[in-house]
């Protein structure tokens, strides 16, 4: 088990775009690749429908002005934090039917049920919700997953039938899978009630499966989490989705990422944020603070005369990027930590009176108030 399928491409690359193609050029390039790649026309052909799969994913983000947006500037990142195609469902291909309807209209439908009968049933997808710890997501990690998942049943071959024998032809339509009837002028074709479209049935069911040429069982995976996911992010293991019937190929299992949050951290992309409470003589004075961090506690230079709010970088102590482009930084907000004057001692109460009686005149002062004012009824 490997995640070099890991769900990290290049979207502009999968559909041969330039970075700054305009909407109207992505949708054209994508209609073409939809129309050449489309399972209907490459039947039995699965990098073909591969490559239909990644194509929908890379359009369904850079026709979306917002996640081209954030895809551009965080990469796969930019999109974990809002879900990134957590609706979007790679069996239904629900997010362009809009781009695809004019194109095949009613012969896809059709074409659905040819397909069924040509190269066999699919194995369904299937999802794994993971939770993460904080650092997990941050350092990456293995974990082993226990997935109940439907197999060919191995007593009858994934026949349905006791004993692997081959089951027999449906005698209500014949082997066709559908039966045809007369209404007005019409003559409608429509699945057979009896075997449901498959032309077999079977008279003596398989004691395991019991008919159903597929049983639950459970399988155990290692999957690799790389260094840098966040919520939101979808691993795909290639064929590690259910199995397929009558020859079909194997499901996917997309494994989604969800991340539990730090008390004291947080993580914007491959950066990550934190505030460091200091006191009012430090901000007047200048000081070194230890400031927590994935990688451990780090001293931090706070320069005399900052203001409560500022922030300040270490640079490259953030979270690895999931692009293998290095570290993001890590950025740490100043808080103004004020004492209730019970937390003091007699000393330190006197010399805050000294202090309010020299009286430094307030320097920005009368600036801000107006602008908090603004803020808080503005
Ligand atoms: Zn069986
Ligand atoms: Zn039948």
């Amino acid at each position: 088990m490997s995640t070099k399928d890991y769900v990290e491409k290049d979207y502009y690359k999968t559909l041969g775009v330039a970075k700054d193609a305009s909407a109207a050029e992505i949708k054209k390039v994508y209609r073409k690749l939809a129309r050449d790649l489309h399972p209907d026309k490459n039947p039995g052909n699965a990098e073909a429908e591969e490559k239909f799969k990644e194509a929908a994913e890379a359009y369904s983000v850079l026709s979306d002005a917002d996640k081209r947006a954030r895809y551009d500037r965080f990469g796969h990142g930019g999109l974990g934090a809002q879900g990134g195609f957590s609706g979007f469902d790679p069996q239904t291909f629900g997010d362009f039917a809009d781009v695809l309807g004019d194109l095949f209209g009613l012969g896809d439908l059709l074409g659905g049920g040819r397909r069924r009968g040509r190269r066999g049933q699919p194995g369904s997808d299937l999802r794994y919700d993971l939770e993460l710890t904080f650092e997990e997501a941050a350092f990456g990690v293995s974990r082993t997953l226990r997935v109940p998942r439907l197999e060919v049943c191995s007593d009858c071959s994934g026949t349905g039938s006791a004993g692997g024998t081959a089951p027999a032809t449906c005698r209500a339509c014949g082997g066709m899978g559908q039966v045809r009837f007369q209404q007005g002028f019409l003559t409608v074709a429509r699945t057979c009630p009896q075997c449901r479209g498959r032309g077999t049935v079977v008279d003596d069911p398989c004691k395991r499966c019991h008919g159903n040429r597929r049983v639950e069982e459970e399988r155990t995976l290692e999957v690799a989490i790389p260094a840098g996911v966040e919520t939101g992010a979808r691993l795909r293991l290639s064929g590690e989705g259910e199995a397929g019937l009558d020859g079909g190929p194997r499901g996917d299992l997309y494994v989604m990422l969800h991340v539990e949050e730090h008390p004291r951290l947080r993580r914007e992309g491959p950066h990550v944020l934190s505030e460091v409470e200091v006191t009012y003589p430090q901000l007047v004075m200048g000081a070194t603070v230890e400031v927590e961090t994935v990688h451990g506690p780090m001293p931090l230079d706070i320069p005399a005369a900052t203001q409560p709010g500022e922030q300040f970088r270490l640079p490259g102590q953030g979270v690895q990027r999931l692009d293998g482009r290095g570290k993001g930084d890590h950025v740490c907000f100043v808080h103004l930590q004020v004492p209730a004057p019970g937390d003091l001692g007699d000393e330190e109460k006197e010399l805050l009176k000294r202090l309010a009686e020299l009286g430094g005149k307030p320097i920005r002062e009368r600036r801000k108030m107006k602008e908090r004012v603004r803020d808080l009824f503005g």
